[in-house]
């Protein structure tokens, strides 16, 4: 019989699995059958897996388990966004989202259990630091929820914005890009990071590269450094330079993203910093009205649309690619910066050990 600790096939590669399989089948091929099954057809048990003889299966599953995050609840908006809370083993409960969009539906995952960043308007931040999730268990949310939502062969999105700082666990999210690229382009996968600067370098050099989104929400060091505490060791300017130096394939852009806080960054000074800042950086700019958490963000609000608004103007007239975007799921929490892994605010968050500068 499998254990609590018996090796998980989800997230192994065609290496490992050969190796689990050993002297049952050693062929190549089989491995990569049933490499095929879990990373390709999603396959959620081995008897799945029509293709592979009986006997076989059974002496696999004394070996090993095929193990996903367990969805243990869903909240569901109204405009068809889902948010779930999936809970591993070792009882780590994380966050994602599905956002219905048209002609696809985008999956936002979650890379760690927690933040260490630190973010002050991010309701994961304050939380603090969990665990980092290996590729295996990331992308055990992405075949959870496929499953569960049928979304199984569908054209998906896949974006790194939900719980965690993607670049400071870049094994986990390496691993899960590589098995997400089975059925997803990189093209539809983007990771968003707040800055981590020697992160971007390893991001690069991926043979599969996702798009790039930087969470960028000021336009001068001092305002960045009091709204996310890592620029106090990635300044703007380094930041700024490592971006224009990201190989970007052709067509190819970074997506900025500026959460829109009332009084803070949202001033049309600010707006005509942007600009220049981005200047040599082929992007777009993503404005976010901050999503308000009642009772933990108090002190931010968003802007008014008026603002919002008159702040898109100036970037457009600068030729800035622009756009709001509205979060969808607000009404169940689901929206940038909102989540939470299920841990109630207030609860003994770990503290956030500051992220060190390599
Ligand atoms: S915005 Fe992202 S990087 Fe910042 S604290 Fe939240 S999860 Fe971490």
């Amino acid at each position: 019989m499998p254990t609590q600790t018996s090796p998980n096939l989800v997230g192994a590669s065609r290496a490992e699995i050969a190796a689990l399989l050993g002297e049952l089948d050693p062929r190549p091929y089989r491995a990569a059958q049933v490499y095929q099954w879990l990373a390709r057809r999603l396959a959620g048990s081995l008897e799945e897996m029509t293709n592979l003889p009986k006997s076989l299966k059974e002496s696999l599953a004394r070996r090993a388990v095929i193990c996903d995050p367990e969805i243990v609840e869903v909240r569901r908006g109204e405009e068809g966004t889902a948010k779930f809370a999936l809970a591993y083993p070792d009882g780590t409960v994380v966050e994602a989202v599905a956002m219905p969009m048209e002609g696809h539906t985008t999956l936002c995952l979650s890379s760690q259990a927690g933040c260490a960043v630190g973010c002050v308007f991010c309701v994961t931040g304050i939380l603090g630091a969990g665990r980092n999730l290996s590729g295996g268990e990331i992308f055990g949310q992405y075949r959870a929820i496929m499953r569960r939502e049928g979304l199984v062969g569908t054209s998906v999105n896949v974006v790194f914005m939900g719980m965690g700082e993607p670049l400071l666990n870049l094994p986990g999210v390496t691993r899960a890009v590589e098995l997400l690229s089975e059925t997803v382009s990189p093209r539809r996968i983007t990771v968003s990071t707040s800055g981590i600067v020697p992160g971007l370098a390893k991001l690069a050099a991926l043979e599969r590269r996702p798009k790039l989104a930087v969470s960028l929400n000021a336009t001068t060091q001092e305002q960045r450094e009091r709204l996310m505490p890592i620029a106090a060791r990635w300044t703007l300017d380094e930041l700024l330079d490592a971006l224009r130096s990201f190989p970007l394939e052709r067509g190819r852009r970074i997506t900025f993203e500026y959460v829109m806080l009332a009084g803070i960054n949202d001033s049309l000074d600010d707006a005509r910093r942007l600009p220049r800042l981005l200047r040599g950086i082929p992007c777009k700019v993503n404005l976010i009205p901050l999503n308000p958490d009642e009772r933990y963000l108090a002190g931010f609000s968003a802007p008014a649309e008026e603002t919002i608004s008159a702040f898109a103007g100036v970037l457009a007239a600068a030729h800035v690619n622009v756009t709001v975007r509205w979060s969808k799921g607000r009404d169940v929490a689901a929206a940038c910066g909102q989540l939470r892994g299920g841990i109630p605010l207030g609860a003994s968050a770990a503290p956030s050990p500051a992220p060190t500068r390599s």
